[in-house]
């Protein structure tokens, strides 16, 4: 069979790519290992209940009519109604240091007024940050690459603030340790501090449906369990791919959102590089509770958190780092109505070799990996209390998700959550025909994802073709 385009993965990037090309009559197709849609925002059942693997919140919050935004140019791109995503914002978050907090929300003045409070002589210098951050163009993917920290600490320099501002961001988005590249740090400001949090009802269910039935209704095609075991090449041109099942199917265009590192190995290039392997894991906690999340005195929709004073973004040597994280309440958004489960969720670092080396053994509690899930579970309740007051004798029901889990999902090498530390901005990968999309192309998060797929749709396929009708 030929395509105009295959896209590997049907994560965000890969089902907003689609999107894009079938709405321009093209012949595309997806193809995704997993029998279920959504990458590493997808959802599953448990114990009777729904729970997203990995919405906290949809940043880059937009309120309808917003113009130029990304979640406006994503709609737009897309042709989704703002209400069709059904968004509710967040009432008010907080990062959480010893001693210091700092509240912010969808509107940023709150976030100012907080530095302005806690840290009086830093105001100045955050006002000159904000102010660089919203003149950066990040759109512009030839831009040369720099590190964030020595921008930042230009204009701040409380290492406290300094780190403070960084928490949220790398846990959110950063595939390096300590530091990030500018661009990225631009983006995940913007999409933080200045625009925000909302999350629909539903959860990622919703959206999800809402981009599959989108592509189902543009006449693109999507296959499950169709895992791509290699890309083929004639003369160092992508040609098309090879499936698990040896099928072979041919397309003029590529586009993959398996991550770089693993792109290049579906290529069968002997040279891959142990540099561009992420290092960055996660665990992640999830307790619903007995009652919602306010009547136990939290009020924040999410806290990032250090108990250190500095903050430190790596991989840790134990299995996992719970001295710093992210505390999520989604029943502490907006919501028109009280979600059924009163859920709790705790983002933690992780090391993925020490929780791949772990003996497991399917329903045995007693096997190490599940041991090491209860120790890690306890752990990690018990260092948010400096945080938020002691929600676990509410706690009726327990899962966590390991860096084990994030590998499942995304197939990422390490259950490297945002891929590899390197990112193809502009999607090029040196052989023609094949580009990346989604997180190594390096915009991230659900909104940077499908905004990931549709730019690498628009300058790689579709540069040529009239606009489609409305
Ligand atoms: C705990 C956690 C919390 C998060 N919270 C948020 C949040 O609150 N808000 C937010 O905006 N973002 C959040 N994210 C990040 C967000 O989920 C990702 O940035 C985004 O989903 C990435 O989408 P993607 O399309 O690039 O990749 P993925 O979601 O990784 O999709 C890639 C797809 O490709 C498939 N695939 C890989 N290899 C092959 C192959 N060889 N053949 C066929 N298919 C293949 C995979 O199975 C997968 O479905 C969170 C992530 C985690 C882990």
């Amino acid at each position: 069979m030929h395509y105009d385009a295959i896209i590997i993965g049907a994560g965000m990037s890969g089902l907003a790519a689609g999107i894009r090309l079938a709405m321009y009559d093209k012949k595309v197709v997806v193809l995704e290992r997993h029998y279920v849609w959504g990458g590493l925002n997808s959802f599953y059942r448990f114990k009777g209940h729904q729970f997203d693997v990995g919405l906290h919140a949809m940043t880059n919050y937009a309120p309808r009519g917003a113009k130029g935004l990304p979640l406006s140019r994503l709609l737009k791109q897309l042709r989704i109604r703002h209400d069709e995503l059904d968004l509710h914002p967040q009432g008010h978050s907080a990062v959480s240091f010893p001693g210091v907090k700092l509240k912010f929300s969808n509107e940023f003045e709150l976030l100012r007024s907080e530095v302005a409070r806690a840290f009086p002589k830093q105001v100045d210098g955050f006002d000159a940050l904000t102010r660089a951050v919203r003149e950066f163009n990040e759109l512009d993917l030839d831009a040369p690459q720099q590190n964030a920290r020595p921008v930042v600490r230009r204009f701040i320099t409380d290492p406290v603030l300094e780190d403070m501002i960084f928490c949220p961001l790398m846990f959110y988005g950063s595939a390096r340790e300590h530091d990030m590249d500018w661009d990225q740090f631009v983006v995940m400001f913007k999409s933080i501090f200045l625009e925000g949090f909302a999350r629909p009802q539903q959860g990622v269910r919703h959206v999800l449906k809402l981009l599959i039935d989108r592509y189902r209704k543009a006449g693109g095609e999507l296959r499950l369990r169709a895992g791509v075991a290699r890309i083929l090449q004639d003369n160092g041109r992508a040609k098309g791919v090879e499936l698990d099942s040896g099928e072979t199917l041919t397309a003029d265009t590529v586009l993959s959102s398996a991550g770089l590192v693993e792109t290049e190995r579906l290529c069968g290039s002997a040279g891959w590089k142990p540099a561009l392997r992420g290092k960055l894991s996660f665990t992640e906690t999830i307790s619903v509770l007995d009652k919602p999340a306010r009547e136990l005195g939290i009020e924040e929709t999410i806290i990032f958190f250090s108990n250190r004073q500095r903050f430190a973004y790596e991989q840790p040597a134990q299995d996992v780092d719970t001295s710093s994280g992210v505390i999520c309440m989604p029943g502490n958004f907006k919501l028109p109505e009280d979600p059924k489960d009163h859920l709790l969720r705790i983002t933690n670092i992780a090391n993925y070799d020490r929780w791949a080396a772990k003996a497991r053994v399917e329903n045995d509690p007693a096997c190490e990996y599940a041991r090491s899930k209860q120790r890690w579970y306890e752990q990690s309740c018990a260092d948010v209390l400096a945080h938020i007051p002691d929600f676990r004798p509410h706690v009726k029901l327990v899962d966590m998700f390991t860096p084990r889990t994030i590998r499942h999902y995304t197939g990422h090498e390490a259950g490297a959550v945002y891929g590899s530390p390197k990112k193809l901005r502009t999607g090029a990968t040196g052989i023609d025909g094949l580009y990346i999309i989604g997180t190594d192309q390096g915009f991230l998060g659900i909104i940077g994802a499908a905004l990931s797929g549709i730019s690498m749709a628009n300058r790689w396929v579709l540069q040529q073709s009239p606009e489609p009708a409305a």
